[in-house]
């Protein structure tokens, strides 16, 4: 493909991209395939000779199309948001374009020095304690990571390598080994499954601390375990907490988690990758209020914030604690500016080396959206999630499992768990719209999430009116 073709099919994609969305209500939101369905439809060898492109277009629609679940269509209402927007699209083709690979300063300057300055733009616009911005001269910062669970687990290691510093600065003989034996992590039991993993992956322990029942963690809980884990010899050192949970988008109270960690030399990481979108809004703010007391903070712009994936938002207070924990400086990557305070090298901040210039479609949604359009795209989504709640509540077949605080609605079938089984079971086997479920107290929960960046009030009236119509099914069935 030369530049002049470049030039035309890139056109043409712009176009195929565009009929995408504008019809994209057309296709079944969830796809209906069997396990292995596409390696029939294609060769099993690379082709020797060049093909067309006309050839690979024609197969986007036979073979790809038919496998896809459309997580930006208006009936998608699963798991949580991936908010893609169109200037994020744009910016990522840049990105593409450009191709650097910003893992030092040297390595391409606008790559690292626009993402420090963005992780202090949306830093500001979330109110973060100036404590966790760069600025020009600050001791925090932040950092674009390719997902939450890679930020919980860079914090998770930069807890333990503080840890085991601080205990054999007062007992040297103790070997790193040991100590590990004896750390332990704490996180919800309603947390993110990547928690329990990165304490997998980081050889630690970790135990899971019960909720009150707004499925949150209360301070006296995690209190009461330390207090134990440490009578038995063990090094509690990290806690994760949730704002948000994946089930049920419950709060852990951080006000009074906090000052508990802090108090027990514990670090202690605050997860809120769906809801942190929500603190760009004055009136949900108050949902991070203690955030003064964490050592990182991370959220996802890539669910709710119109920035495509992958785009996961981490501060530190002490950018020290994260650098100082993973340095490896091998000759081929050092440059003339690493030692002069005035730089930033991402490479000590994340797993992998390279990294892409994802800050570029951070810049162009919040500049083309400004701060005022991404809180009407979260205030839109809550007035929605609400306008579903009311559905169901108007509905006396129907319970609501927890609070309705964002765009979250956890619902279910009153009686027996098989009613919502087998309600689930047929919404997703019809494929109008799409859902996964929870188990909430024991009890299997549906739930209904607000995704798509164009869901509008009469796809929650048409995804609730279809709904009752195969509750109706589900209830004939059962006799009830
Ligand atoms: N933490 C919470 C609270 C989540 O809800 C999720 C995913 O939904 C994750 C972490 C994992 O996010 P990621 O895919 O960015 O690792």
């Amino acid at each position: 493909m030369d530049i002049a073709e470049f030039r035309r099919r890139g056109r043409e994609m712009v176009d195929f991209v565009a009929d995408y969305y504008e019809n994209i209500e057309k296709r079944p939101v969830f796809p209906d395939v069997e396990p292995g369905y596409l390696r029939s439809l294609i060769p099993s060898e690379a082709p020797v000779d060049p093909e067309t492109y006309e050839d690979i277009m024609k197969d986007v629609e036979r073979v790809i199309m038919p496998g896809v679940t459309h997580w930006q269509s208006p009936n998608f209402f699963a798991y949580f948001p991936a908010n893609s927007s169109l200037p994020a699209l744009l910016a990522d083709m840049l990105s593409g374009a450009i191709g650097c690979i910003g893992f030092t300063w040297a390595a391409s300057p606008a790559c690292t020095e626009l993402e420090t300055v963005m992780l202090d733009w949306l830093g500001k616009m979330l109110q973060l304690p100036e404590c966790f911005l760069a600025g020009t001269d600050g001791q925090g910062g932040g950092v674009i990571q390719g997902t939450a669970s890679e930020a919980t687990l860079m914090s998770l290691l930069a807890a333990r390598c503080k840890t085991v510093r601080r205990v054999q600065a007062s007992n040297s003989q103790l070997l790193e080994g040991e100590i590990f034996s004896k750390m332990m992590a704490y996180t919800s039991e309603e947390a993110h499954s990547s928690v329990e993993r990165a304490a997998q992956i980081a050889g630690v322990m970790i135990r899971k601390v019960p909720t009150d029942d707004t499925y949150a963690v209360r301070g006296e809980m995690l209190k009461k375990m330390v207090e134990m884990d440490k009578a038995a010899g063990l090094i509690p050192f990290y806690f994760c907490a949730t704002l948000g949970t994946t089930p049920s988008c419950a709060f852990d109270h951080i006000t009074e988690l906090g000052p508990i960690c802090n108090d027990e030399n514990m670090w202690m990481h605050v997860d809120a990758a769906y809801a942190g979108s929500a603190f760009v809004c004055p009136e949900f703010r108050h949902l991070l209020n203690g955030i003064e007391y964490a050592n990182s903070f991370d959220f996802n712009p890539h669910k709710w914030l119109l920035v495509n994936f992958d785009c996961s938002a981490m501060w530190v207070k002490n950018r020290a604690d994260l650098i100082g924990a993973f340095k490896v400086d091998p000759l081929y990557l050092k440059h003339e500016n690493q030692e002069s305070g005035l730089v930033t090298d991402y490479r000590h901040w994340q797993i992998p080396l390279g990294r892409r210039f994802r800050s570029l479609k951070m810049w162009f949604v919040f500049r083309l959206y400004g701060h005022k359009g991404l809180q009407s795209h979260i205030r839109h989504h809550v007035t929605l999630a609400k306008e579903f709640e009311s559905l169901v509540r108007a509905d006396k077949r129907f319970e609501i499992c927890a609070e309705v605080i964002l765009g979250l609605v956890c619902f279910r079938l009153k009686g027996e768990d098989v009613l919502s089984e087998n309600l689930l079971k047929k919404i997703n086997q019809k494929r109008e719209i799409h859902l996964v479920p929870c188990q909430l107290s024991g009890r299997f929960v549906l739930r209904f999430a607000v995704c798509s960046r164009t869901t509008e009030s009469h796809h929650i009236q048409k995804a609730w009116q279809h709904i009752t119509q195969l509750t109706f099914e589900v209830l004939q069935v059962s006799n009830y």
